[in-house]
């Protein structure tokens, strides 16, 4: 670890720190917050801090309610756009359970478990994502709404572009809090950015996931605007995805990358993995698309993947191989949606992949073609499926694929399928105003 326990309460000192949020997230990956004075810092660092589980989604019952908080040290940082005269710092924790076990309901400790045993194997995972998102104008009530604030992009005779500017601050508090980011651009569709962080171990790539969430929509905030990660807001437009580059180093070298094979620079464990990856993503498609949202991110037109398959050449490819080769080999998985809780999805990524080098699953050919200018026909004979179409869909694979479930382990998995059955089931049985606009005029 980078910090000690005395380390932090120095550091804390020196910052004068006011308050620490111990942060953590439920299973949906929706962080929450349990916010101390600074006086309770070292109780904190000891893991004593209490917290009640029940009151959190999918957490847990009623009689096993005190949870503990176990800030892991080094993520402790500052909150770069608090007042700086008694700060706010934080702490990313795991959850304990009132007997002193890490608690099985913690999406942290599931990842942290899959990357167990990604190190027995040998491997270190890494991950550098690419999460999208939108920056929309609030209403008088200070609610969300779908209008953009790009220059020109609709009638507005403002001269300055506000989401530029909350883009650059963003990237600012992010890289005062310890990111190095890589790029940071407007993406495709009006009000869409971009902002890309160095790939890092899997466990601190998750929690920057989550650190980059809130910080991007407390900063979209004090610019007047509202980030938001639901991945399609704005029909015909494209959605936001979160691209995960991934490779696996064993004794510092990445073991991706393999010289002597002249066709693609690749490994069979580069290989292997792309395989358990194609072979499991049905099954973990609910884990990282799990909105009935997301669903209409990944429909063909908008750069979002829709079918199974690699490729080296091919951008529109669900697993992407980015040219370069060396320290940089790398596979790119496109389906992944910022919607997503990031530790369940590494977990079940990892996974898969590992799967994938345990059975040595071949992923079959690349293909070289535009699949999305196939026939259905000519992508049947290629052997490309296609990715779940709903929520629903993809529950339904998920519930047949036990190398996932294992994964996330049954009481993850409970709570998760319960909760997104809800969500499809709400979302069914609603009357939709398109429904409206297309029947009610003609029956
Ligand atoms: P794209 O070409 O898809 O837009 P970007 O350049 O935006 O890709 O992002 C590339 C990402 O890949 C960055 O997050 C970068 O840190 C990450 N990356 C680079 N090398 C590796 C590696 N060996 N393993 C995992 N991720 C990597
Ligand atoms: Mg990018
Ligand atoms: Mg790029
Ligand atoms: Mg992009
Ligand atoms: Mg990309």
């Amino acid at each position: 670890p980078k910090y000690t326990k005395s380390d932090i309460l120095r550091k804390a000192q020196e910052l004068d720190v006011k308050f620490v949020r111990l942060q953590f997230t439920d299973i949906l990956g929706i962080i929450k917050n349990v916010t101390i004075t600074v006086e309770r810092l070292e109780e904190a660092l000891d893991g004593k801090i209490m917290f009640d589980g029940s009151s959190i989604e999918g957490f847990t019952r009623i009689q096993e309610s005190d949870m503990y908080l176990m800030p892991d040290y080094d993520t402790f940082t500052i909150l770069p756009w608090k007042p700086r005269k008694g700060a706010e710092a934080r702490l990313m924790c795991d959850i304990y359970t009132h007997d002193g076990e890490p608690f099985i309901g913690c999406p942290r400790g599931i990842l942290k478990k899959v990357c167990e045993e990604a190190r027995e194997m040998g491997y270190e995972f890494l991950v550098g994502p690419e999460p999208e998102f939108f920056l929309f104008e609030m209403d008088e009530d200070g609610k969300p709404t779908i209008k953009t604030n790009d220059k020109g992009s609709y009638f507005d005779l403002s001269p300055v572009d506000l989401g530029e500017n909350a883009r650059r601050d963003i990237t600012l508090a992010l890289e005062e809090m310890g990111f190095e980011v890589e790029a940071s651009h407007h993406e495709v569709a009006p009000g869409q950015h971009e902002i890309d962080f160095k790939y890092a171990p899997a466990l601190r790539t998750a929690d920057n996931i989550v650190t980059f969430k809130f910080v991007t929509k407390a900063i979209a905030m004090e610019h007047g605007l509202y980030a938001t990660f639901m991945p399609k807001p704005i029909f015909g437009e494209n959605g936001s995805g979160m691209h995960l580059n991934m490779s696996l180093f064993k004794d510092g070298v990445n073991a991706f990358y393999d010289e002597s094979n002249k066709e693609t620079g690749l490994s069979e464990v580069a290989m292997y993995f792309i395989g358990g990856i194609l072979h499991h993503v049905k099954g973990f498609t609910a884990v990282t698309n799990p909105t009935v949202n997301s669903y209409k991110r990944l429909v063909p037109g908008y750069e979002a993947p829709v079918y199974i398959s690699w490729s080296s050449k091919n951008r529109s490819a669900l697993v992407r191989i980015p040219a370069a080769r060396g320290i940089a080999t790398r596979i790119e998985l496109r389906s992944p949606d910022p919607a997503a809780n990031p530790y369940l999805a590494l977990a079940v990524i990892l996974a898969a992949g590992l799967d994938g080098i345990k059975n040595r699953i071949d992923p079959g050919p690349q293909t070289f073609d535009n699949i999305y200018e196939m026939t259905p026909a000519e992508r049947m004979a290629a052997g490309i499926e296609d990715l779940p179409g709903s929520l629903k869909e993809a529950l339904e694979y998920l519930s047949k694929d036990e190398v996932i479930k294992a994964a996330l382990g049954p009481h993850v998995y409970e709570h998760f399928v319960k909760a997104k059955l809800i969500e499809w089931d709400t979302y069914r049985t609603q009357v939709h105003q398109w429904e409206l606009d297309q029947y009610l005029g003609i029956f």
